[in-house]
């Protein structure tokens, strides 16, 4: 489907609700579309050796959360890298071949500069939007915070906040039955996709494993995390009125809701 205008979404959803899911499937949907990932973008610089993803590496790490300037700078300058955004206010022809590597160097910038919040919500004031509908994305990860919804909202229009809303019991319901082949990276799931024989991998028939970050607790501890930074993050846009929430148990419940709701806002007549 062809969008009317540039949809700048946020995508909110809990750890293991299919965030990535439906992502993929509004992208497939709406190919004007595209995703932004704060975690993804701090992984390409962890990979690349950045100076920002040396960094930011332990923190990852640790599971914890970067500075804010540090991820406001690099969503930044991946928009404006995509000519999605022009921190001089003054439009220019728009890119659709960039990609985090060709980030602009910054190997040559100091950590107390790349984290310094002032000096990058001021380099970036009062910039203008693309208002192509090929300049539409969904930032998925950021913001995480309401401190960084405040910053974003004096920098980029968000035009709609989507709020992915399952149950917990129902998340740990198919962690708890998630089950892997190790050497092929098979995934099984005892609720609706379980092996032809219980416990063992269809192709091999080789033993079914945990994977090491299913552990229970590990997971509670995520979800609570989740819900401590969610719920000020949610009431921001809710009283700004950008908020919709789809509830659902699965992903196929929530894919046809949101789509229809997406092309009733973006899409072209
Ligand atoms: P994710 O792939 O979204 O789970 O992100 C992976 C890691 O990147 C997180 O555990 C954080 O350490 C970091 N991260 C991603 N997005 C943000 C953000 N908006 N603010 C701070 N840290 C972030």
């Amino acid at each position: 489907m062809k969008l009317a205008r540039a949809a700048r979404i946020i995508l909110i959803g809990a750890p293991g609700v299919g965030k990535g899911t439906q992502s993929e499937r509004l992208l497939k949907a709406f190919p004007q579309l595209s995703a932004i990932s704060s975690g993804d973008l701090l992984r390409a610089n962890v990979k690349q050796r950045t100076p920002l993803g040396l960094h930011a590496e332990q923190i990852i790490k640790k599971g914890d959360l970067v500075p804010d300037a540090m991820i406001l700078r690099l969503v930044l300058e991946e928009l404006k890298g995509r000519r999605w955004i022009f921190p001089d206010s003054k439009p220019q022809p728009y890119n659709l071949n960039f990609s985090a590597s060709t980030q602009p160097d910054d190997s040559k910038m100091d950590i107390a500069e790349m984290m310094d919040l002032p000096s990058i919500v001021s380099s970036y004031a009062n910039p203008s939007t693309c208002d192509k509908p090929d300049s539409s994305f969904i930032l998925d990860g950021f913001p995480r915070t309401a401190s960084q919804a405040e910053i974003l909202d004096n920098l980029v229009p968000i035009n709609m906040v989507i709020h992915l809303d399952t149950p917990f019991s129902v998340i740990m319901d198919r962690i708890a039955g998630r089950w892997v082949h190790a050497p092929s990276g098979r995934s099984y799931n005892t609720t609706f996709n379980a092996p032809q024989v219980a416990g063992l991998d269809d192709v091999t028939g080789e033993k079914l494993t945990k994977r090491a970050d299913d552990d229970e607790a590990t997971w509670v501890k995520r979800l609570e995390v989740f819900r401590e930074q969610s719920e000020p993050l949610l009431e921001h846009y809710a009283k700004k009125g950008t908020l919709w929430s789809v509830k659902g148990e699965s992903s196929d419940e929530i894919t046809p809701q949101l789509v229809e709701e997406f092309a009733r806002r973006f899409a072209a007549a």
